[in-house]
């Protein structure tokens, strides 16, 4: 069950613990963005708060994960994909995020990108988070 997450744990020269390994493989299930308190509500019988809070730091600062602005003021988390690592070396999260008000799930619209914004001089710019909120293509279909 857990082979994949060993792969890219191995890709991102991380040791394999089992925190590790299932987190991942709750990532990849859900698919959706997840918060803390998901994360913690799927693990907590198995793992402790401090471990979990770890893994997950491990996971944002390998870049495994990034971070998703909740509209609720809390952080939602959402698996990396290949769309973060298109342009030259680096590492960006320039794309939209959705958020949808009637299931509540917020997803990662890889192929929709944030629009340049011009900023007054003076400003510098490190990143621009953007999330759109509405009703998902899901909701959307189970309404008509
Ligand atoms: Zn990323
Ligand atoms: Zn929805
Ligand atoms: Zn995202």
């Amino acid at each position: 069950m857990i082979s994949p997450a060993k792969s890219t744990l191995k890709d991102f020269n991380l040791r394999l613990t089992d925190c590790r390994a299932e987190m991942l493989v709750i990532f990849n299930e859900k698919g959706h963005a997840l918060s803390h308190g998901d994360i913690e509500g799927m693990l907590t019988e198995k793992f402790d708060r401090v471990t979990l809070y770890r893994t997950l730091k491990t996971f944002l600062e390998k870049g495994l994960i990034h971070k998703v602005l909740d509209d609720e003021g809390g952080a939602k988390y959402a698996l990396c994909r290949d769309a973060c690592h298109t342009t030259d070396q680096q590492h960006h999260h320039d794309h939209v995020h959705f958020k949808c008000n009637v299931c509540g799930l917020t997803n990662c619209l890889d192929d929709v990108r944030v629009p340049t914004l011009e900023l007054p001089q003076g400003y510098q710019r490190r990143e621009t988070t953007l999330l759109v909120q509405g009703i998902c293509p899901l909701c959307n279909i189970q309404d008509n």
